[in-house]
C-alpha cells in the first residue's frame, strides 16, 4: 500500500511509458499503409471462392457433392445430372457467402481441384442475392484468376 503510494508520487510509471515511447520513437514504423502498401500474401490465403476448368475448357467439377457434404456451414448446394456424354455435371451450384466461414474444407475435399479458394478478399455485396455465388459466377472467377489459382496450388503442393 505505502510502495504503491510512493510509486503515485513518483510518477514511476509515467516515467516508465514515457520511456518505452521514446525507445519506439527511433525504431522502423512497421504499419503498412494500406491500399497503397501491401502485406504479404500466403498461397494457402482463403478468400473468394471459384470453378475451376481443365485446360482444355471442360468444367472440373464432376458434382460428387463431397464439397457439400463437408461443409460445416451448410453454405453450399448443389443440384446434378448426368451430361449427353455420360459425366456427372452440377446443373447448380451455389455457395452462399453470408453462410461461409472460410474454412478451406470444401477445396481440401475436393478430388480434382474443382472448387477453390482465392486469394480474392476485396469484394463487397450491394443488392440482396449478391451473396450467392452461383456457379456461372464462380465458373466466371476461376476463368478470370486461373493462372492466379495454378500457380498457388503448385507453390502449396510440396506441403500437401
Ligand atoms: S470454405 Fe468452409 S464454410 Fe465456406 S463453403 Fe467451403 S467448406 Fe463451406
Ligand atoms: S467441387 Fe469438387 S467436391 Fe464439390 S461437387 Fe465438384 S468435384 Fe465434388
Amino acid at each position: 500500500m505505502f510502495k504503491n503510494l510512493i510509486k503515485t508520487f513518483l510518477l514511476t510509471e509515467l516515467g516508465k511509458g514515457l520511456r518505452l515511447t521514446l525507445k519506439n520513437f527511433f525504431v522502423k514504423e512497421v504499419t503498412v499503409q494500406y491500399p497503397e502498401e501491401r502485406a504479404p500474401q500466403s498461397p494457402r490465403f482463403r478468400g473468394l471462392h471459384a470453378l475451376r476448368r481443365y485446360p482444355n475448357g471442360e468444367e472440373r467439377c464432376i458434382a460428387c457433392k463431397l464439397c457439400e457434404a463437408v461443409c460445416p456451414a451448410l453454405a453450399i448446394t448443389i443440384e446434378s445430372d448426368v451430361d449427353e456424354d455420360g459425366t456427372r455435371r452440377a446443373t447448380r451450384y451455389d455457395i452462399d457467402l453470408f453462410k461461409c466461414i472460410y474454412c478451406g474444407f470444401c477445396e481440401e475435399a475436393c478430388p480434382v481441384d474443382a472448387i477453390v479458394e482465392t486469394r480474392i478478399h476485396e469484394y463487397h455485396m450491394e443488392t440482396r442475392g449478391e451473396n450467392i455465388m452461383t456457379k456461372d459466377k464462380l465458373l466466371a472467377v476461376g476463368d478470370k484468376y486461373e493462372s492466379m489459382i495454378a500457380a498457388d496450388r503448385a507453390a502449396d503442393a510440396p506441403y500437401r
